[in-house]
C-alpha cells in the first residue's frame, strides 16, 4: 500500500495547493510536471500489478505457440538498444536457435525485464550477454551482465514484490520486474537460477521444459 499511496498522496497534495491558489502562476508548470510524473509512475505500477495478478491466477486466455528463444532475445535487445547506448553498454547475443512452447507476451515480458535490469544495474561501458542454448535438460536462456551484482543475502529476496537491494541504486523502476520474471517463468514452466557476485555482475538463467517428443 505504501508504494501506491506515496505517489497518490503527492498528486493529491500538489493538486490541492494549486486549487487553493497557493501557487504562483509561473510555478504552475513545475507543479503540473510533478503531478504528471507521479501519475505516470502510478500507471506503470498499476500495469505491473495487473500483470502479476493475472499470472498468479493463471487466467490468461492466450494460446501457447512455438517460439524461438534466440529470435525473441534478438528482438528484445533491439528494443533496448537506446537505453544501452546511453550508458555505453555493449549488448550481444550468442548461441543457437532453441524453440519452446509458450505464450509470446509472457516470454517477452520475462526476457525484457531481465535484459532491462542487466542494463540498469550495469556499470558505464559494461556489457550484457544473452546466450541461448538447446541443452539436454531443455532450451535455456542466460542473461549475464557486468554490473553491480547482488549481495548473497539479497539473492533470495530480489524476486519478492517491491524488494530493492539498495534504493539509491534503484533504476527508478517499480520493484516488480523480477516478481514478474518469477511468476512469468512459473507460468511457462521454466526454472530460474541466479548467480551473482557483488562488484562483478549477475547472471540469470531460465531453463524451459524439454519439448515433448
Ligand atoms: P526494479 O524496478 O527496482 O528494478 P526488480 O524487481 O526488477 O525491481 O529488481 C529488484 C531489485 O533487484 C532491484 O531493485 C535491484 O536492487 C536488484 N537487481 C535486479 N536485477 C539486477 C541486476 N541485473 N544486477 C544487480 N541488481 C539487480
Amino acid at each position: 500500500s505504501h508504494e501506491l499511496k506515496t505517489p497518490l498522496t503527492s498528486i493529491s497534495g500538489f493538486a490541492e495547493i494549486i486549487k487553493n491558489g497557493f501557487v504562483k502562476q509561473e510555478d504552475i508548470p513545475g507543479f503540473a510536471g510533478k503531478i504528471f510524473e507521479e501519475s505516470q509512475r502510478l500507471i506503470v505500477l498499476v500495469n505491473d500489478i495487473i500483470k502479476i495478478s493475472q499470472l498468479d491466477e493463471g487466467g490468461i486466455p492466450y494460446d501457447k505457440e512455438e517460439i524461438d528463444l534466440y529470435d525473441m532475445a534478438e528482438e528484445v535487445l533491439g528494443r533496448l538498444a537506446e537505453p544501452a547506448k546511453k550508458k555505453n553498454i555493449n549488448l550481444q547475443i550468442l548461441g543457437e536457435h532453441a524453440r519452446i512452447k509458450g505464450v509470446r507476451l509472457i516470454l517477452d515480458e520475462v526476457i525484457y525485464n531481465l535484459c532491462d535490469n542487466a542494463i540498469a544495474y550495469n556499470r558505464p561501458d559494461g556489457s550484457v550477454t544473452v546466450t541461448v542454448e538447446d541443452t539436454a535438460s531443455g532450451p535455456r536462456i542466460t542473461v549475464a551482465d557486468t554490473g553491480i551484482g547482488i549481495p548473497r543475502e539479497a539473492q533470495g529476496r530480489v524476486f519478492e514484490r517491491f524488494y530493492r537491494v539498495d534504493k539509491s541504486h534503484s533504476s527508478g523502476g517499480t520493484g516488480l520486474g523480477l516478481s514478474i520474471v518469477k511468476h512469468g517463468a512459473a507460468y511457462l514452466g521454466a526454472q530460474v537460477e541466479l548467480h551473482s557476485e557483488p562488484g562483478h555482475g549477475s547472471t540469470f538463467i531460465l531453463t524451459f521444459p524439454k519439448a515433448e517428443a
